[in-house]
């Protein structure tokens, strides 16, 4: 069975290049929604906690909320950097605290400290879902990534890994090392 949630992201964006009006810097409220599959865990009659799942993935996608998101050719980018550079907010300012770790993979690279994050292809909704996909495939056994932006959206369904997850059977979540981190459950 699929436990699923929905996060909402608000960036702004460009498609560098692109012959339409979308080149120009405009920004959105994106929809995602995580599906994640597994067997229903007897004790808390879930697959997963959906909160668990939001917790999980808003840690690192928390970067693409209220944040820029560039590609890493466009020539934005170094215009925008020299004007956080010149008003002092390039390396953080104290009104920005929600923020996610810094990360970087093949897709994308994220620097919270000024709210942006750089691609390496344009941010459509299918790049978004190759990114979310591999920042997220191994904290959760995710079946399906849905992204909605505007009035563009794409979907994917993925072969779910077929480890079963040891999970607390009075929280729910993940156990770590066979012990639940939230209520301290030991698998005996
Ligand atoms: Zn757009
Ligand atoms: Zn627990």
């Amino acid at each position: 069975m699929r436990s699923f949630t929905t996060l909402d992201l608000q960036y702004a964006h460009r498609f560098y290049g692109f012959q339409g009006e979308a080149q120009y810097l405009h920004g959105h409220t994106g929809i995602l929604t995580i599906e994640v599959e597994d067997t229903i865990n007897e004790g808390v009659n879930m697959v997963f906690p959906c909160n668990e799942i939001k917790k999980t993935a808003w840690e690192v996608l928390q970067n693409f909320d209220h944040a820029l998101i560039l590609r890493e050719d466009d020539p934005l980018l170094p215009a925008i950097l020299k004007v956080y550079e010149e008003q002092g907010i390039k390396d953080g300012a104290p009104s920005n605290k929600q923020k996610g770790p810094a990360f970087k993979t093949e897709l994308a690279t994220a620097y919270p400290e000024c709210r942006l994050v750089v691609t390496k292809e344009t941010m459509t909704v299918e790049g978004m879902i190759r990114i979310v996909y591999e920042l997220l495939k191994d904290k959760l056994n995710i079946a399906k990534l849905t992204f909605t932006s505007g009035v563009n959206g794409a979907t994917v369904e993925y072969n779910p890994p077929c480890r079963e997850q040891p999970r607390c059977p009075l929280c729910g979540i993940a156990l770590v090392d066979g012990v639940c981190p939230k209520c301290g459950y030991r698998k005996s």
